[in-house]
Order: structure tokens, then sequence, then C-alpha cells
């Protein structure tokens, strides 16, 4: 559903992608692990037009046809379904919570529409909709994290990139996004692609895992076989295990 062949990205005078090639398939859950400053972050942008395609493709396969990202604005990426929850949230503070969600949904002009995804964001995640009318400034950063993924959500997408999904996150709060991302996998059919410092959490729900290192996947596998390589476990599972 998603390519990524040979793709290169320059941040600055810096190329920190060399040449990334990679598959997501419909409805399925990849996990992108590696050191800090591998390009996980530079991905997850360059997919959805936040940074320059220098070199290299990433396509979309949908029903309708292949969007070529590179081709294509941002705002046409969000309607082919390609939904980004960026690292740290990036909710708006001083938006009250139904406001950030109406963003996620800022294509959809069918009202309708737009109340029933409200609905479903809040039978989700009650928190949000018990705090609807109150600015989303005042949210825990695990209620935040709700919050972006909640929004992301809004717009019906299906692929979601997910930078750091863990961050700051206590354990249990944790778990309970990351619960939901395996439901919203298994009952919707969302495929997912996840970036995570927390490597042994993401390749836990992956169907599948990439490890990347300075620009480039140095292995891949399923979750499992990752999980369950040596190699693997001493270079980046130490800290989260
Ligand atoms: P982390 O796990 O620490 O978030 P990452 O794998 O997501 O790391 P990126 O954030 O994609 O890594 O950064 C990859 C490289 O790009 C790093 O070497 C970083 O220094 C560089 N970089 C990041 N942002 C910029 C920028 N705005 N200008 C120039 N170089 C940048």
């Amino acid at each position: 559903m998603l390519r990524l062949e040979e793709l290169q990205v320059v941040r600055g005078r810096t190329r920190v992608l060399h040449g990334l090639t990679l598959e997501l398939g419909a409805g399925e859950i990849a996990a992108l692990v590696g050191a800090n400053g591998a390009g996980k972050t530079t991905t997850l942008m360059a997919l959805s037009g936040l940074l320059p395609i220098a070199c290299g493709r990433a396509t979309l396969e949908l029903e309708s046809g292949t969007l070529d990202v590179a081709r294509s604005t941002p705002a046409a990426l969000v309607a082919g379904g390609l939904i980004h929850c960026p690292e740290g949230r990036q909710v708006f503070a001083r938006l009250t919570i139904e406001e950030n969600l109406r963003l996620g949904a800022y294509l959809n002009r069918d009202e309708a529409e737009v109340r029933r995804l409200l609905g479903e964001a809040y039978a989700l995640f009650p928190v949000l909709g018990e705090r609807r009318g109150l600015n989303a400034g005042g949210l825990s950063g695990g209620e935040q994290m709700m919050l972006a993924v909640a929004r992301a959500l809004m717009a019906q997408p299906k692929v979601l990139l997910l930078d750091e999904p863990s961050l700051g996150l206590a354990p249990q709060i944790t778990e309970r996004i990351f619960d939901t991302l395996v439901e919203l996998n298994r009952e919707r059919g969302v495929a997912m692609l996840i970036v995570e410092q927390n490597a042994m959490l993401a390749l836990e729900i992956a169907h599948k895992g990439f490890v990347m290192e300075e620009g480039r996947i140095v292995m891949s596998g399923t979750g499992r076989a990752l999980l369950e390589d040596a190699g693997v476990v001493q270079a980046y599972l130490g800290a989260s295990a």
C-alpha cells in the first residue's frame, strides 16, 4: 500500500536518508526502529510531504490509483488517507478539544459525517468527550496523545504514520494507546508505520519491523523475528527491555 524505493532526503546540508527502501502492505503494522538520529522522523516527514524527496520514490497505492508522494500536495495525501500523527503530539493548546478534532476532518464538508466521527472519537476516548469544550493545553501528556490519535482518526486514515506515540508517557497510558492502535488495525484495517524509541513495544504489536541505521534499513523481518534476534536485542532493545 505504501512503498518507499531508494528514498533520499536532505536536511540543511546533510543527506539524512541514503536510499531507504521499505513496503507497508494494506492492513499491516510496521515498526521503524533505530538509534537517535537514524532518520526515522525524517522518513515520516518526507512521506507526509513536510520534507522534499531529493531522490527515489514514495508511492501510496489506493483503489482509485497510485499517488506519488513527491508530486502530491500534503492535502492530496491527507485526502488519500495518509495521515501523520507527529512527534510531540502537536495539539493546538489554545483551541478546544473539539476544535482540535474538527481540524483533523478539515477536508470533510459533510457536517453529519463529522459529527459521527466526533462521536466515534469520544466513544474511543471518553475523557475527550467529557472535556470537549476545554482547551487542549489543559490535558495531560497522555490525554494529548489520545487527542492526537483521535484527531488523526477524524481524517479516516488508510495509513497512519505515528511518530513516538509513547514519548514521555507513563507505562499504563502507553499500554492503553498501543491497545487502541491494535484495535484500530484489527477492526478498521488501518495500516500503520510506527516510529518508536521503545522498540520492544512497537515490535510486539508489529507484523513486521525495519531497523534503521544512518538513513538506511539495515535489517527487516517479522516483529517476532526481530525481537528474537540477539543482535537486534543487544543493539536496540537493551534500554527498553
Ligand atoms: P530520534 O529518535 O532522536 O528522534 P530520528 O531517527 O527520528 O531520531 P531524525 O529526527 O530523522 O532522526 O534526524 C535524522 C538526522 O537529521 C539527524 O542527524 C539530525 O541531526 C538531522 N536533522 C534533524 N533535523 C534537522 C534539521 N532541521 N536540519 C538539519 N538536520 C536535521
